[in-house]
């Protein structure tokens, strides 16, 4: 099943840019997840994260990560992504936050 992966990003609801900043400026800009030793990351977070892959958009479903910690929950599940588990890289890091408006 290819779309389970190259069709995500064409699932983001119309509006997703809107959400996406009002994630980012909810999150305070910075990202979100939280290592096993219970650290917050703390980075500026550039991505904004589904937490239950799928066509979830509401807020408690989205989050603000940074883009190492976006990449690294899809690309590994180490022990630094404690929670992360199984989220998708449905969106590539963007050149710039949109924070700044
Ligand atoms: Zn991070």
């Amino acid at each position: 099943m290819v779309w389970s992966t190259s069709n995500r990003r064409a699932a983001l609801p119309r509006d997703w840019p809107r959400i996406r900043r009002r994630i980012l400026r909810r999150d305070k800009g910075v990202c979100t997840a939280v290592f096993s030793d219970g650290r917050q990351c703390g980075r500026p977070a550039t991505d904004v994260d589904h937490i239950v892959p799928g066509s979830d958009h509401r807020d408690a479903n989205l989050r603000a990560l940074c883009g190492w910690c976006h990449a690294h929950k899809s690309a590994s599940e180490g022990g630094a992504a404690a929670g992360l588990r199984a989220v998708s890289s449905a969106r590539p890091t963007p050149t710039h936050p949109a924070l700044e408006d």
